[in-house]
């Protein structure tokens, strides 16, 4: 049985109708920017996130850079972040003239924890961002508590975490302002690229609309000095359609994940996610962690099921950010998440037989070992 790491294939074909209507109808009225499709994505949007405002922009990178913009960031200003997210999160600050500064996160969750976050805070630290890597929602009480007690904002990293709660509260719904994104292989994909930043704030939602299209609110008059970044009319309608499916897909992914909680517990040598009371996940990624990963990721290979690693090389030791001048070892459990994780296969419509055919083949690995 051969196994993609993700296949889109079921899902877009049992909505292909209803989204070639949805692209048919942009194509007829011929308003393919900031038109009727993307305004109705955005109230939509923001009633499923439990916020007053989205404002779609061209990707998730931007939903983040630009946020930062609007916060007011400063050259030099300080930004927490994890050490152990994807590229984007750090990149962001870059973008906006700030120092992305890293925090370890807890080794079970992968997530960043309040305790690591407070030893970090210095006189130039303004914000932090909490990223729900793999769709496992971080402890929004403790590190907005952390956040209250010394005057930093907060901006949710909610790329891989979209209909995901803590303690029954969206995540996305927690900072100040906060990011997604709507690349294809999100929970919430659109057929290219897409997103978003949403908030309960009218003037940091205000700014960013200024942002995303030259920093103009009335036509040819520039406010700011803004960017060219905005989800277009096609993309919103296929995200209109989805976002109705997004429920049903969430539900599935829930399914998978305990079948392959059941099915792997109580093997010795793997590490299976971690769920902190609080969290309800979404599962973007089913993610396990063993010594033997490349062996195991090259055994599920020669059985035919592919899986990826999120992600190899922790952003602290891309050449990027070789100015920032950390060395390896700076961030050990980073780099010790980064040599052990593995994605295993997960989407919606995948089979249970499928995924018992990737736990027998794993099993089968660790009968070898
Ligand atoms: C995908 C992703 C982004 C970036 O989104 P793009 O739309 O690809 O720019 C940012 N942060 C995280 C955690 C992501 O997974």
């Amino acid at each position: 049985m051969r196994i993609p790491f993700l296949s889109l294939a079921g899902q877009h074909e049992a909505i292909k109708d209803e989204v070639l209507g949805a692209l048919a109808n942009v194509y007829d009225r011929q308003s393919f920017v900031l038109g009727e499709q993307v305004a109705a994505f955005e109230r939509e949007y923001s009633q499923v996130s439990g916020v007053a405002y989205t404002v779609g922009v061209g990707n998730g990178l931007d939903a983040l850079h630009l946020s930062l913009r609007a916060l007011g960031l400063q050259p030099g200003d300080e930004v927490l972040v994890p050490s152990n997210t994807y590229i984007a999160t750090w990149l962001a600050v870059s973008l906006a003239g700030g120092v992305p500064v890293p925090v370890e996160p807890d080794w079970r969750t992968s997530n960043l924890d309040a305790a690591q976050l407070a030893a970090a805070i210095t006189s130039r630290t303004r914000g932090i961002i909490p990223v729900h890597l793999y769709g496992q929602p971080c402890d929004m009480s403790a590190i907005l508590a952390l956040a209250a007690r010394h005057s930093l904002w907060v901006m949710e990293d909610n790329a891989q975490a979209q209909g995901a709660s803590w303690h029954g509260q969206p995540t996305g719904s927690f900072g100040q302002v906060n990011a997604t994104s709507f690349y294809p292989s999100k929970n919430l994909g659109a057929l290219g690229d897409g997103g978003a930043i949403t908030t309960n704030d009218a003037v940091l939602a205000h700014t960013v609309r200024q942002l995303r299209n030259y920093g103009t609110e009335r036509r040819y008059v520039s406010e700011t000095i803004g960017y060219n970044s905005r989800l277009d009319e096609l993309q919103a309608a296929v995200l209109r359609v989805k976002l109705h499916h997004l429920p049903e897909w969430t539900r599935q992914r829930r399914e998978l994940a305990d079948r392959y909680t059941a099915y792997l517990a109580d093997i010795p040598g793997l590490r299976l996610p971690f769920v902190v009371a609080g969290a309800t996940p979404v599962w973007h990624l089913y993610v396990v962690h063993t010594p033997w990963r490349d062996a195991l990721q090259q055994h599920l290979a020669a059985a035919g099921i592919e899986s990826l690693v999120h992600y190899p090389v922790p952003p602290h030791l891309q050449p990027a950010y070789a100015g920032l001048g950390l060395p390896a070892g700076a961030f050990p459990i980073a780099e010790e998440l980064a040599t052990t994780c593995l994605s295993l296969p997960l989407w919606p419509g995948m089979t249970e037989a499928m995924i018992e055919n990737v736990a027998t083949v794993i099993k089968d690995f660790y009968h070898h070992q």
